[in-house]
C-alpha cells in the first residue's frame, strides 16, 4: 500500500494532521511517517530525519510525501537525494497542501491507489473548498476600497482577479532585510503570486516570496509601494500583506520612541559597563571571517554538485536555526529577526535557480554558489538608500557561511591585533582568543557578571561590556582605548587622554605589584581574622595562574569547562586526569571541584533539551545532573578517584531543596561504595547557594555540608530578578544589593560555629567589599586567579574582623549605590 510520509516545520502540527486523516480512515491501516520539526518544540526541518520517515513509510509499494513550505520543501527533495536509488524511483514530492492533501491521500492509499494517483488526488485537495467559497468573502470589500482608494482598481475580469492595494512603508529603514524577510516569509504561505511595485522609484514587480528580489525594490521609509494578488488566495494574501505593513512587517524599532516596539531601546543607548579590570590601548579589530578562498576544482555531475550545495545550505540552515534560539533567548525575537532574513536567503527561490543554472553550465558547487551570491550581493550595493546598500553585507555574511560549509575552511577569526569590538562573545570565543594579539575586548552587549566576561578576567583581558551597538560601527584600525576598571571607552582618543589612562595603568600597576608582594603570605586582618584566599579555575592553565598568584586553594572548579564545546561527554579517565593536573599545577592545593553545572547559558549540544522560555529557572546544575545520572555518576567517581591522592571538595551547584542535595549526596556515596576504599581522608561536601531559598533555609542545610559557598553571580541574579546576561538590566544586577547581603547573611549566621562560608561569586573579587564579606562572616574568598593577591592584601587592610556597626549600615541601607557609599 502507498505510504505516506508529512514534512512540516512543527511536530506538533504533523501530528494534528495525521489524528486528522486518521479520523477519516475508519480503521484502515495506512503508514504516515512524520519528519516534522527539530524536536518536539522547535520549528525546523531536517534531510535526514525525513530519509528515515520515508524508509519507514515504504513497504515496498512507494510514498507520497507532503510538505507544508519553504524549508520544507527543500529539505524533502535533498532527503530523495540522499535514499536509496530504488526507493527514490517509487518516491513522489506532491505539491498538494498538507492539511487537505494529507486528508485526501490517506483515503486514496487506503483504496489502494499507487502513488502517482495518491498525488494527484492529493493535488486536487482544495478543489472542493475553493468551489464553496469562490464568491467574495466580506474582507474583499475593504480590498476593494483600499484599491479604489488609491486609484487601483481590482482586476475582476479574468477567473482569477488580482487584487491590488498600495501600503505606504513605515519603517525607519524602509524595506531592509527584517521587514522584508518578514514579507516573504508571511507571503509564502499562501496561494497567491503576490508582486510588489515601488510607485515612488517605477522598481519591479518583483515576487513578494524573493528576499533577494524584494530588496531591489529599494523601498524606503515613506515610499509607497504596490502590492498585487493573484491566485485562489488572493484576497487573503492582499489583506494579510496590508495588516502586515500595518504593524511595520513586525519590525521593533530601536529608535522609536513610542508605543509597543519600543522595547529593544537598551541597544542604541549602550552604558558601558566595566567587565575586566586594566586598561587597554590600540587599534580597533573586529571578528570576521576572511573570505573563504574557492578552490579551483573539476566539477562532479551537475545532480552531485547540487547535492553538495543543497547538504551545505542544510548545514547552514541548522546552525542558523540553532543561533536563532539562542538569539531569541537572550534578547528576544526583535534580536532574533536578521537570523529568519538570514534562513530565507538561502533558501530564495531567484538564488537557488542561479546557484542551479551555473551548476548546469560546469562550474563546481563552490564557485557556482559564490558566483549567485555576488549577483544578489551586488543588487543589494546598487540600491540608493544608503541603510539597505549596508544589507549587502548580510548577504555576504550568509554566502560566506555557505561558501565554508561547502569547502571547510574555517570558521571566524580575528584580523590583526589590539581591541577587540565585537556585539557579543560566547565563553567558548573568550577562552579561545589569543591574549597576544588581543589587549582588550569592548562588547556591544553582554553584562558584568556573564561567563564571557568571568572568563575575561580570568584571563586578565581588560574588558568593557554593554557598550552599545554604536560601537561596532568603529572602523577597524581605528585608535580605541578602554578603561576595564571603570567602565570607559575611548573613541580615536587625544595626547591628554592618552596621558590619564597611562598615569591609571600607572598606579594599577604600581598596585599590582605591591600586592603581588605579599601573594604568598596568609591574609589576616590586623585583629588577627585569617581568611583563605583561593582561586576559581576553569582550566589547567587557570590552575598555573592560581598557583603563580598565591592561591591557598581553588575555590571553586567550573567542572562544566570539561563538557563544552565538543561531541561527547568527558569519560571518567579523562575527568581523573585533567583534575589531577589541575592539583599537581596547584601544588596540591584543596580543590573544590563544583559538579558540572550545565544550562543556563551553558547548554550542551550532547544534552539535548527541549528549549526552555526561561534557561537560567530551568534544568540547570544541580537539576540537570540528578536528571542526567549517567553523567553524574561518571563525574562523581573520578572525583572520588582523585580525592584519595589529594584533598578535595565536592561543590553541588544551584541546590534550591534538601532533597536535592540527599540525593546528590546518595550519588556520592554510591561512587564511594563503588571504589571500595572507603571514604577519601580529606572528602569535604559542601553546596553553592545561589538560590535565594537555599539561603534562608541554611538552617536545615548546614548540618548536611562541610561548607557553604556563596555564588553571587547567581545569587543576585535570583534574588533581584534580573538576568546576568541581559545587558538592559545588568545595572540591577548588583551584588551589594541590600537584599542580596541579608542573605549572605542568614547564610553566615547559620553557619556560624558549624561549617565554613566561602563567597565565589565576583564580589569575593571586589576589594571595596571585603571588609564587608569578612564583617559579615565569611572566612574565604574564591577570586579570579589574576585577582588573589590583591584580594589578600585588601583583607590584610582590615582592622576589625567584626565591624557590627559595618554590617548595620550596609544591611539598612536603601541599596547598593549607598552601600558602596558606605564602604567608601
Ligand atoms: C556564581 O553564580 O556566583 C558562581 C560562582 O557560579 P557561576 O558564575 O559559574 O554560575
Ligand atoms: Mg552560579
Amino acid at each position: 500500500m502507498t505510504g505516506l510520509v508529512v514534512v512540516s516545520h512543527s511536530r506538533a502540527l504533523a501530528e494534528a494532521a495525521v489524528s486528522l486523516a486518521a479520523e477519516m480512515l475508519h480503521g484502515s491501516d495506512v503508514r504516515i511517517a512524520v519528519a516534522a520539526g527539530l524536536d518536539a518544540t522547535t520549528f525546523g526541518t531536517d534531510a535526514t530525519a525525513i530519509v528515515k520517515a520515508i524508509e519507514a513509510a515504504d513497504d515496498g509499494a512507494g510514498v507520497v510525501v507532503l510538505m507544508d513550505l519553504g524549508s520544507a520543501v527543500l529539505s524533502a527533495e535533498m532527503a530523495l537525494d540522499m535514499v536509496d536509488p530504488d526507493v527514490r524511483e517509487r518516491a513522489v514530492l506532491c505539491a498538494a497542501p498538507l492539511v487537505e492533501g494529507l486528508v485526501v491521500a490517506a483515503v486514496a492509499a487506503a483504496g489502494g491507489a499507487p502513488p502517482s494517483e495518491v498525488a494527484a488526488e492529493a493535488v486536487g485537495s482544495l478543489a472542493a473548498k475553493q468551489g464553496h467559497v469562490a464568491a467574495p468573502p466580506p474582507g474583499l470589500s475593504i480590498v476593494a476600497e483600499l484599491s479604489a482608494a488609491n486609484g487601483l482598481p481590482a482586476d475582476t475580469s479574468n477567473q482569477t482577479p488580482t487584487y491590488t492595494a498600495v501600503v505606504k512603508i513605515a519603517n525607519r529603514h524602509g524595506l531592509h532585510a527584517r521587514p522584508a524577510a518578514r514579507l516573504v516569509q508571511e507571503s509564502r504561505l499562501f496561494d497567491a503570486r503576490i508582486e510588489l511595485r515601488n510607485l515612488d522609484t517605477g522598481a519591479g514587480p518583483v515576487p513578494a516570496t524573493s528576499l533577494s528580489r524584494v530588496a531591489t525594490l529599494g523601498a524606503l521609509c515613506g515610499h509607497r509601494v504596490e502590492v498585487a494578488a493573484t491566485g485562489s488566495q488572493a484576497h487573503e494574501a492582499l489583506n494579510h500583506v496590508l495588516a502586515l505593513a500595518d504593524r511595520r512587517f513586525d519590525e521593533q524599532d530601536p529608535t522609536s520612541a513610542a508605543g509597543p516596539q519600543s522595547s529593544a531601546g537598551h541597544r542604541a543607548h549602550g552604558t558601558p559597563m566595566p567587565a575586566s579590570p586594566g586598561i587597554a590601548i590600540g587599534p580597533a579589530v573586529s571578528m570576521r571571517a576572511a573570505d573563504v578562498e574557492i578552490p579551483d576544482e573539476v566539477p562532479g555531475d551537475s545532480p552531485t554538485e547540487w547535492r553538495r550545495v543543497r547538504a551545505a545550505i542544510a548545514e547552514v540552515r541548522r546552525e542558523i536555526q540553532r543561533i536563532r534560539v539562542a538569539a531569541a533567548r537572550e534578547g528576544g525575537e526583535g534580536e532574533a529577526a536578521i537570523f529568519d532574513a538570514h534562513l530565507m536567503l538561502i533558501d530564495d527561490t531567484d538564488l537557488l535557480d542561479k546557484v542551479r543554472a551555473h551548476i548546469a553550465g560546469g562550474q563546481a558547487a563552490p564557485r557556482a554558489w559564490i558566483d549567485a551570491i555576488a549577483y544578489v550581493e551586488a543588487e543589494f550595493a546598487c540600491v540608493s538608500d544608503e541603510y539597505l546598500r549596508a544589507r549587502a553585507l548580510d548577504v555576504h555574511a550568509v554566502g560566506q557561511q555557505v561558501a565554508r560549509a561547502l569547502t571547510g575552511a574555517p570558521a571566524i577569526r580575528i584580523e590583526g591585533e589590539g581591541v577587540l569590538i565585537a556585539d557579543d562573545l560566547v565563553p567558548a570565543q573568550v577562552a579561545d582568543l589569543d591574549t597576544s594579539r588581543v589587549t582588550g575586548i569592548i562588547m556591544a552587549a553582554g553584562s558584568p557578571t556573564s561567563h564571557s566576561a568571568i572568563l575575561a578576567r580570568s584571563r586578565a583581558i581588560p574588558t568593557v561590556v554593554a557598550a552599545g551597538p554604536a560601537v561596532l560601527g568603529v572602523p577597524p584600525g581605528t585608535t580605541i582605548a578602554l578603561d576595564g576598571t571603570t567602565g570607559r571607552v575611548f573613541i580615536d582618543p587625544g595626547e591628554e587622554t592618552l596621558r590619564e589612562l597611562d598615569s591609571a595603568d600607572q598606579q594599577a600597576r604600581a598596585k599590582t605589584e605591591l600586592a603581588r608582594a605579599g601573594a604568598f603570605s596568609p591574609a589576616v586582618t590586623r585583629d588577627g581574622v585569617e581568611v583563605l584566599v583561593g582561586a576559581n579555575l576553569g582550566s589547567v592553565q587557570d590552575a598555573r595562574a592560581a598557583a603563580d598568584n598565591g592561591a591557598e586553594l581553588a575555590g571553586l572548579v567550573r567542572t562544566e569547562f570539561l563538557y563544552l564545546g565538543r561531541h561527547q561527554p568527558p569519560t571518567t579517565e579523562e575527568q581523573i586526569e585533567v583534575y589531577r593536573s589541575l592539583a599537581d599545577a596547584l601544588g596540591g592545593e584543596r580543590l573544590t571541584l563544583r559538579t558540572f553545572d550545565i544550562g543556563g547559558d551553558k547548554p550542551l549540544a550532547y544534552i539535548p533539551q527541549p528549549p526552555e522560555a526561561n534557561p537560567f529557572l530551568g534544568m540547570r546544575g544541580i537539576r540537570l545532573a540528578l536528571a542526567q545520572r549517567d553523567l553524574l555518576d561518571d563525574q562523581l567517581r573520578a572525583i572520588v578517584a582523585v580525592a584519595y591522592e589529594t584533598p578535595v571538595s565536592v561543590m553541588f551547584p544551584m541546590v534550591s531543596t534538601i532533597d536535592e542535595l540527599a540525593d546528590a549526596r546518595h550519588r556520592l556515596d554510591s561512587a564511594i561504595q563503588l571504589a571500595g576504599r572507603g571514604r577519601p581522608a580529606g572528602l569535604q561536601v559542601g553546596i553553592m547557594v545561589e538560590v535565594p531559598a537555599a539561603a534562608l533555609k541554611a538552617e536545615a542545610f548546614a548540618p548536611h555540608v562541610d561548607f557553604f559557598s556563596v555564588g553571587t553571580n547567581d545569587l543576585t541574579q535570583y534574588t533581584v530578578a534580573a538576568e546576568r546576561g541581559n545587558p538592559s538590566v545588568a545595572s540591577l544586577g548588583d551584588p551589594l544589593d541590600p537584599g542580596v547581603l541579608h542573605l549572605i547573611r542568614s547564610v553566615c549566621r547559620a553557619a556560624e560555629g558549624r561549617c565554613l562560608v566561602a563567597v565565589c561569586g565576583e564580589l569575593a573579587a571586589d576589594e571595596a567589599a571585603t571588609p564587608l564579606l569578612v564583617a559579615l562572616g565569611v572566612r574565604e574568598l574564591s577570586v579570579a586567579p589574576s585577582s588573589v593577591a590583591a584580594v589578600k592584601q585588601a583583607v590584610r587592610q582590615i582592622d576589625r574582623g567584626a565591624d557590627t556597626d559595618l554590617v548595620h549600615r550596609a544591611l539598612t541601607a536603601a541599596g547598593p549605590r549607598d552601600v558602596r557609599a558606605i564602604l567608601g
